[in-house]
């Protein structure tokens, strides 16, 4: 048993070593109870959405796992730094900013719809803010305790891509405010 352990700890220190970024990831921890479970064999629940916005149904789906070189190839580069390491565009930069016609935002990375145009508001800070997702289930919510803060991430639970962070300051009636970023997403107006 001990020297497993150590040997983990030797793994996790050469990972530590080689690279700065991986250090964050290993404070994280999933928030999502019912997708928790469900990472370990690579499948999702997700809920599916209509053009119209009119969900259609809440389905299990495989998790969509691509190397970085292929995310990078899919992407644009700005939605590629935010969405696949965790960046963050600048505010008023995004073009979705002042965007309030009736349609979906779906994941700019694997299409998942994840915020109806309906919970768009205005925040004042420079970004596209919802105040809840589309589907509790579509987005997962994780502590990030880096940066010596901690504070709650929100990524796409069908592929992973970082889209914003959550804040409790939000409007009512949840709250919330998730602070978007745009490059994260791909606006579809209602058919
Ligand atoms: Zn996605």
């Amino acid at each position: 048993m001990t020297q497993h352990y150590s040997r983990r700890k030797l793994i996790s220190k050469a990972i530590t070593t080689v690279t700065g970024f991986t250090v964050g990831n290993l404070f994280l921890q999933n928030l999502s109870d019912a997708n928790a479970a469900t990472n370990s064999s690579k499948e999702v629940w997700i809920v599916e959405f209509s053009p119209a916005s009119v969900r259609t149904g809440r389905i299990r789906l495989p998790k969509i796992i691509k190397s970085e070189a292929q995310w990078q190839a899919q992407l644009p580069l700005a939605s590629f730094y935010v969405t696949r390491q965790e960046g963050t565009e600048r505010p008023y930069s995004g073009k979705y900013l002042n965007v309030h016609d009736a349609g979906i935002f779906r994941c700019i990375c694997c299409n998942t719809a994840l915020f109806d145009s309906q919970t768009k508001f205005e925040s004042g800070t420079g970004w596209p803010s919802f105040y809840q997702p589309i589907a509790e289930e579509n987005i997962t919510q994780t502590k990030d305790r880096s940066l010596f803060m901690t504070r709650t991430a929100v990524s796409c639970t069908r592929c992973d891509a970082h889209l914003c962070r959550v804040f409790d300051d939000g409007p009512k009636p949840t709250g919330r405010r998730f602070c978007m970023n745009s490059v994260a997403l791909n606006f579809t107006p209602h058919a």
